[in-house]
């Protein structure tokens, strides 16, 4: 049975999310992992609830367990990393809504921790193989501070600050009330930043808006970059790990925008180099990273699975489209905070935001999807690779079928009964027309 998801185990609090689901999991994290276990939280109403519990069930398996407070999940990353601790605990729901709540683990490296390794605390979890320890062998708590304070000083020493004080940067920044309030603030005073705020309050109902930082939930974000003429707006996701963009004329920028900025400028910045996204990434970002000397590495769909490949190969830069950036100078995890600092950088240096997401090259995506029984889907797949065995096929992650200038690929959803199918192409029409295409092939394919 599964417990772990692409992002923790998450669930809604009382419901599929208990104390007692918290504490089994806290008890079997710390039979995986004995030492010292930092543990950080976002602000949901649960959070102190399903902390105590991870705790407690941390402390009876042997763990000395950290507690970071109320941080974003990469301070928690970078904590484990710097620290040396043999991991952590990350009590969030990320972008959920405020009745759920999540906890997510994290390995020594400060890495999201591979599925294996998650497979493994499962298999403790569901045969209860924990580790009692005697009372001499129990562990203990303590709380630490700083956490916040390090992983920004980190921050700052990786990005061009004299050039950001001295930009005169005004920005409008919307934390959605999440984790991200106690931390962005801060690193915008630090880089002499001038900083409006909204829903910089941490507050586990979410009263601003929905934490996932889509466009329909950043309309007061929107409306104050115009009415403050401020150079762009900032939003975070409820844990801080992803940010999305606003430019200077007030244009909600879809992440791949941002992803393919970053990515053109470290690359032009560093003379060359890698940057890996998933399959799933618009092509403007493969455009831009080749026409500034670097080469691009797709992998399958999954942050965890972009950071591993990025140790692999010695990435320069990768990230994903829902604004969930990785810089390896920093740590290889999606950080929110770092993008920041990042852009700012590149704003400093390169002008107005809007000037920068006019260069970048200009797709439509599509999204269907089509059902299938689960125990179809393999087949289905297969079928439809000999369907376009004489077209250029990447199958990295599903079956994705390479036009000149756009794509089509099919995955089979990891929950639900499904395909999802994506298309990418020059123009709206033709991205229609693909995805169309590629439904009635696999229709006729789901008939036999
Ligand atoms: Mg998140």
């Amino acid at each position: 049975m599964r417990l772990f998801g692409t992002n923790g185990v998450r669930g809604v609090i009382n419901e599929d999310m208990n104390v007692q689901m918290a504490m089994g999991l806290g008890k079997a994290i710390g039979t995986f992992m004995t030492g010292r276990v930092a543990i950080g939280n976002d602000p949901r109403t649960s959070a102190d609830m399903i902390k105590s519990a991870v705790s407690c069930g941390l402390m009876s398996a042997g763990a000395e367990v950290v507690d970071l407070g109320m941080v974003p999940t990469p301070a928690v990353q970078f904590y484990v990393k710097e620290n040396g601790l043999s991991g952590g605990v990350m009590i969030t729901a990320s972008h959920n809504p405020p009745e759920f709540n999540g906890i997510k683990c994290i390995d020594s490296d400060g890495t999201e921790m591979p599925r294996f390794k998650e497979e493994e605390i499962e298999r403790i979890y569901f045969s209860r193989d924990f580790r009692s320890c005697d009372w001499m062998r129990v562990g203990g708590l303590c709380r630490a501070s700083g956490a916040v304070e390090s992983y920004l000083r980190n921050i700052v020493s990786l990005v061009d600050a004299d050039t950001i004080r001295g930009a005169g940067l005004t920005v409008v920044l919307d934390c959605a009330n999440g984790a991200g309030s106690i931390s962005t603030p801060l690193l915008l005073n630090d880089l002499n930043v001038r900083a409006i705020t909204l829903n910089a309050n941490p507050q586990g109902t979410f009263p601003g808006h929905p934490s996932e930082p889509v466009e329909a939930h950043l309309q007061d974000l929107i409306a104050l970059v115009k009415a403050s003429d401020a150079d762009l707006g900032i939003a975070h996701d409820g844990d801080a790990d992803r940010t999305i963009f606003v430019d200077d004329k007030g244009r909600y920028l879809y992440g791949d925008k941002s992803l393919a900025i970053v990515a053109e400028y470290m690359v032009r910045e560093n003379g060359g180099g890698t940057v890996v996204t998933p399959v799933s990434s618009s092509l403007a970002v493969e455009d831009v990273v080749k026409r500034a000397g670097g080469d691009i590495i797709y992998t399958r769909v999954g942050s965890p699975i972009v950071a591993r490949k990025m140790i692999e190969i010695g990435a320069l830069f990768g990230g994903e489209e829902n604004g969930g950036l990785i810089f390896p100078e920093h740590q290889y995890c999606r950080d929110g905070a770092m993008t920041v600092a990042k852009v700012l950088e590149i704003v400093a240096k390169e002008g107005p935001l809007s000037a920068l997401v006019d260069k970048v090259p200009q797709y439509c995506q599509v999204k269907r999807k089509i059902a299938c029984p689960d125990e179809r889907k393999g087949t289905v797949l297969d079928e439809l690779l000999d369907y376009y065995c004489s077209e250029t096929v990447d199958t990295t992650d599903g079956v994705k079928i390479i036009y000149n200038g756009g794509w089509t690929l099919v995955r089979p959803s990891g929950t639900e009964p499904l395909f999802r199918i994506y298309s990418e192409a020059k123009t709206e029409g033709d991205a229609i027309r693909h995805s169309e295409e590629c439904e009635a092939v696999l229709s006729e394919l789901l008939k036999i």
